[in-house]
């Protein structure tokens, strides 16, 4: 494995030391960025810039690094990679989630790949411990509304592509609901 890696673990571990999941257990940060570049190591990404990428995924948008400090330490590509990835927030939150559809129809492939692999990790968080006060409206949103952001994101993957049947599936089964895919067509 490329050092490059570990060394992106412990920035993002820096960049991210104060902020903990919205879990039960308040599970630090870092868990969910390592988590999704392990997702794509399980479905046999092997592109160092990608794997980066997943880990650095958050840094942009919920800290306060920037691209360039990125771009210093890990290279161009990793740089503009890690800014695709970033959802500007409006403050409307209607709107930066309709945005992050859209969005998801132009990522680059690398880009696609990480976006599916981190809306699978969370549709996983959401379904197996459901954030600290979210009403069940609110987590049937996000169940529908991460489909269609994979779906966007069109990765054409096996296991990714199981990985969210199989969370589908287990959200019917946990909630009684029909959440499939072409429920949403
Ligand atoms: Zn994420």
């Amino acid at each position: 494995m490329d050092k490059m890696v570990f060394q992106a673990i412990r920035f993002a571990a820096d960049k991210h030391r104060d902020q903990r999941r919205k879990d039960h257990r308040r599970t630090p940060y870092i868990v969910h960025p390592v988590a999704v570049a392990e997702l794509l190591i399980d479905a046999g990404i092997t592109d160092t810039a990608t794997l980066i990428a997943a880990i650095l995924h958050d840094t942009i948008e919920d800290t306060d690094t920037t691209s360039d400090e990125i771009r210093a330490l890990f290279g161009e590509e990793i740089a503009a990679l890690t800014v695709e990835l970033t959802v500007p927030e409006t403050g409307i939150k209607e709107l930066d989630k309709a945005r992050e559809i859209s969005d998801a129809l132009v990522l680059s492939p690398k880009a696609a790949l990480v976006r599916t692999a981190d809306k699978l990790c969370n549709l996983a968080d959401v379904l197996l411990d459901t954030p600290v006060g979210w009403t069940e409206e609110r987590r049937d949103y996000y169940i529908v509304w991460a489909q269609k952001v994979i779906v966007s994101s069109r990765v054409e993957n096996t296991l990714l592509n199981n990985r969210l049947f199989e969370l589908i599936t287990t959200a019917e089964n946990l909630f009684g609901k029909n959440f499939s895919v072409e429920s949403l067509l």
